[in-house]
């Protein structure tokens, strides 16, 4: 029952900055997510880390939790997804202590959060930039409608539990060398909801649910990121007792593009040029996201330069302007040379021996001194 703390489940320490903890959660939600990590507990480690990121990033819940830790009677949960949050009553100390162990004592009748659903959605690089509508599938609980919920044959009833009297929980004696101890268990009469359905819904068989094909619409905005995630409110699974239902969160993985690489909002390219456009000058197209873009190379750009097209970068994905694109030159060496070509060159070498300045000469006379070991 003890909760490991949320910094150590982050793996960052206490006085981590709000970008060290964003790295960490980034890190290790991309290697426990259920999509990806096939391993039994991935689903357990991967909702501890989002509970543990969703306290830490809150400047609020963070300071809450420094001060309280996980045990402050008068939290009760953050708000956030169904299933964690809840915080501790005193209860759950209590049952611990005495071994009661194993799941929460809650009152089945009590309005119940749904739980959240996570969908991977690969993007291609220019999707991520630009944004687009889509429309997503994805497998979910829904309230059944041939009972409205309720799990029972319409028109039948549903009887109070009569073993728990609708609480859902047993007094179990106990006989202990510390005398008698009462434990509270799960109604095994109606599996803790309170209830016993006499004529069951036949569509659901009494669950009140049904798994259903669901389709949801998706706005993704320009900009995003990989490993970044959209929640899309409300479209978790359904609540529970009349609870609101949970979230969904989309977390986006984008492909790589053949030349265009991402940093943040930047774009970086490389761009081959010729050894005499290096040296004479050129004017070069340059593909950008945004279409083709004419680039003045000057005189004399050496194989590295980097040169920034602004704005044409990718959007900010919280509207923060543009972005710029970087594209770094290479000077390509050529390779198959005709005799002609040759010849130039040598009358160009021959040249350029009158031509080389003085700081090259000093370089050059420094390469061959050290070769000579003086
Ligand atoms: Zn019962
Ligand atoms: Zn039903």
């Amino acid at each position: 029952m003890s909760k490991r703390d949320y910094y150590e489940v982050l793996g960052v320490g206490k006085s981590a900055t709000k970008d060290e903890i964003k790295k960490s959660y980034r890190k290790l939600s991309k290697k426990y997510h259920p999509d990806i990590n096939k391993d039994a507990d991935a689903p357990e480690k991967f909702k501890e880390i989002k509970e543990a990121y969703e306290v830490l990033s809150d400047d609020q819940k963070r300071a809450h939790y420094d001060q309280f830790g996980h045990t402050d009677p008068n939290q009760g949960g953050f708000g956030g997804g169904g299933d964690f949050g809840g915080g501790f009553g005193f209860e759950d100390i209590f049952s611990s202590f005495f071994g009661g162990g194993g799941g929460r004592r809650r009152d089945p009748n009590a309005p119940r959060q749904g739980a959240d659903l996570q969908y991977t959605m690969t993007l291609s690089f220019e999707e991520a930039a630009f944004g687009k509508d889509t429309t997503i599938e994805i497998p979910r609980e829904e309230t059944c409608d041939t009972c409205d919920g309720s799990g029972a044959k319409s028109g039948s009833k549903v009887d109070t539990c009569s073993h728990c009297n609708g609480s859902g929980q047993l007094n179990v004696e106990q006989n202990t060398p510390f005398g008698r101890i009462v434990n509270r268990r799960v109604c095994h009469h109606c599996n803790g909801s309170g209830k016993i359905i006499r004529d069951k819904c036949s569509t659901c068989h009494g669950a009140g649910k049904v798994k259903k094909q669901k389709k949801i619409s998706v706005k993704i905005p320009a900009g995003v990121d990989d490993g970044q995630q959209l929640r899309v409110a409300g479209q978790g699974e359904p609540g529970v007792n009349g609870g609101p239902p949970g979230d969904l969160f989309v977390v986006f993985s984008i492909r790589a593009h053949e030349f265009f690489e991402r940093e943040g909002d930047d774009i970086y390219c490389e761009m081959p040029i010729t050894f005499s456009q290096a040296a004479l000058g050129d004017e070069v197209e340059v593909p950008t996201l945004h279409g083709k873009v004419k680039l003045k190379v000057p005189a004399g750009t050496q194989t590295g330069t980097n040169f920034r097209l602004r704005g044409k970068g990718v959007p900010n994905v919280r509207g923060y302007g543009q972005g710029d694109q970087h594209v770094v030159i290479r000077v390509i060496t050529p390779t198959k040379l005709s005799e002609k070509q040759k010849e130039l060159l040598r009358d160009f070498a021959e040249e350029s021996g009158e031509a080389v300045d003085e700081h090259e000469n000093s370089f050059f006379d420094r390469v061959k001194r050290a070769f000579k070991g003086e």
